[in-house]
């Protein structure tokens, strides 16, 4: 995978230098997927796990870039988002001469079906929140709420990585699922036992990986939202749908650019950084 600049107004674009095809990083382009956010031209070329990718863009403020992959998947790297952002950090962002375009949310926007729900609520600035409740005793109940400002992205929820039960790798990986080294890009967790080599980065960082795949999933709004994510026991699929019913309703949202002082204020989390490197 290579990150390339782009122009003002482009916007995320996933380029599969293999086929040629284009994807727009949008909610438009967005299909119902196993376990992953995927992104579908609509003539069968895809791209699948782009939710750690787009949290680390949209956590360091990149509103236009090229995302050139030479096949169908974003690399899994540690199963969080801190290797993108170290690599982001590294090269540095500038501000470009456009005002940046954000979707503000006007009224509460709610989905839910029998295993969780996501909802949209207008709020001054960004913030999210999110209630897991598994059967492992150690995963469990945990919930966790976040207000970002500069660095929260960084701090709180870059660094949590996906995680999967025992059992369940097992059966993935029986189903081709999973290739690889699980140990190596995901929390493997038996019974009360975190099977990966120093343990977890957080005490709570399941709750902390699911404000991050919303998070990169909320991405494809197509720029930062004002407002706050409420997810309960939600997943991809949840997030993907309340992104539909938001722009089906009007009323729900409006655009608007991070010009005025008030939003510049709420959303400095996300304002450009250059390198020291
Ligand atoms: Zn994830």
């Amino acid at each position: 995978m290579t990150l390339r600049p782009a122009a003002p107004g482009t916007g995320i674009i996933f380029r599969r230098v293999d086929t040629g095809a284009d994807i727009p990083a949008l909610w438009t382009h967005s299909v119902d997927a196993t376990l992953c956010t995927l992104l579908s031209n609509g003539e069968g070329i895809e791209i699948k796990t782009i939710e750690h990718l787009m949290a680390a863009l949209a956590g360091t403020g990149i509103d236009n870039a090229i995302v050139e992959l030479d096949g169908a998947e974003v690399p899994a790297m540690d199963g969080s988002a801190a290797p993108f952002v170290a690599l982001i950090d590294r090269v540095g962002t500038v501000a470009q001469p456009l005002p940046r375009r954000a979707i503000k949310v006007l009224k509460a926007v709610e989905i839910s079906s029998q295993c969780g729900s996501a909802a949209l609520l207008p709020d001054h600035g960004f913030s999210m929140s999110f209630e897991i409740a598994f059967e492992n005793p150690l995963i469990g109940c945990q919930e966790m709420m976040v207000a970002f400002e500069q660095d929260t992205f960084r701090t709180e929820l870059c660094r949590a990585r996906s995680f999967g039960l025992l059992d369940d790798v097992e059966r993935l990986r029986a189903a081709g699922l999973v290739r690889g080294g699980s140990l190596e890009n995901a929390v493997v967790v038996s019974g009360a036992r975190v099977l990966n080599h120093g343990g977890l980065r957080y005490t709570d960082e399941f709750v902390r990986h699911k404000l991050l795949d919303a998070y990169g999933d909320l991405y494809l709004a197509g720029g930062p939202i004002i407002g706050h994510f409420r997810g309960v026991r939600s997943g991809h699929a949840h997030t993907r749908m309340l992104l539909a019913a938001l722009f089906a309703d009007p009323d729900a949202w409006c655009e608007t650019t991070l010009a005025d002082a008030a939003d510049l204020a709420a959303m400095a989390w996300a304002e450009p950084r250059r390198a020291h490197a």
